[in-house]
């Protein structure tokens, strides 16, 4: 058995390996399921970033560890109802998946806090079971909420196909990178003061180094760090019902 000091290193390496003399990568740690003891323990090994999918698990944990110098990221579905508690408590949404959702978001950001850093989620694999952008509506979507006065658009965020092979992950994690790239042109015609969108958070456990190859700078890392997750009751990354 391995310790959890000793799978966040190998993590690490990974990264490293992965990405060297490429883009910056940073880690996120991806902590749904697990308890606040466990996110503490990684904090003290350092790790600064935690992701979290489920609302209410998310917003009890953060009362938990408020005394600590932990940056949130909220990567699960967000439904309309629940946009107020992410635009109070997260320093990131990487899952914003419908112009409604950053609108809200952006209305419901406390007026203390620096705005709230978003992904704009992309289906990148036009899969009926997952919400986000189709790439072909997203450019002008980022133009909309690159106006929003209390967010930041930092990227793209998307989870590709499950059970592929190799290359098409990374046919996937490429049209990701076009697609960054595409919606800053865009962008800077528009605004030439606009900053660039510099986030492309894509990769997880079983295919992090692929994703890093074709420029995540940000992969979500769960079970390679804390292990395999406890079956969980809710159903993950399902379609929203409130579109
Ligand atoms: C659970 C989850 C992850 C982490 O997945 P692992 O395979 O455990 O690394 C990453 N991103 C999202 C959106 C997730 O829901």
């Amino acid at each position: 058995m391995s310790t959890l000091s000793e799978r966040y290193q190998w993590v690490c390496e990974q990264i490293d390996v992965a990405s060297a003399n490429r883009q910056h990568v940073s880690l996120l740690a991806v902590s749904k399921t697990r308890s606040s003891d466990e996110v503490l323990d990684l904090h003290r090994l350092g790790q600064v970033a935690f992701g979290e999918n489920y609302i209410q698990e998310a917003v009890d944990k953060i009362n938990d560890l408020k005394e600590h110098n932990i940056e949130w990221h909220f990567i699960g579905p967000l439904q309309s109802n629940k946009s107020r508690l992410a635009a109070e408590n997260f320093a990131w949404v990487h899952t914003v998946d419908r112009l409604k959702i950053a609108k809200r978001l952006s209305d419901q950001r406390p007026a203390e806090q620096p705005p709230l850093n978003i992904c704009l989620q992309i289906n990148i694999d036009q899969e009926d079971s997952k919400s986000g952008f189709l790439a072909d509506e997203v450019v002008q979507v980022a133009v909309e909420v690159s106006r929003l006065p209390n967010l930041s658009l930092r990227g793209l965020m998307a989870i590709p196909k499950a059970d592929t092979t190799e290359a098409e992950q990374t046919r996937s994690f490429q049209k990701m990178a076009d697609l960054l790239q595409t919606i800053n042109q865009t962008l800077s015609q528009e605004n030439p003061d606009h900053r660039p969108l510099d986030t492309l958070s894509m990769g997880m456990s079983s295919d992090m180094a692929t994703a890093i190859h074709c420029g995540a700078t940000v992969v979500r890392i769960g079970t390679a760090i804390f292990g395999p997750r406890p079956v969980s009751p809710r159903p993950a990354e399902t379609k929203q019902d409130d579109h």
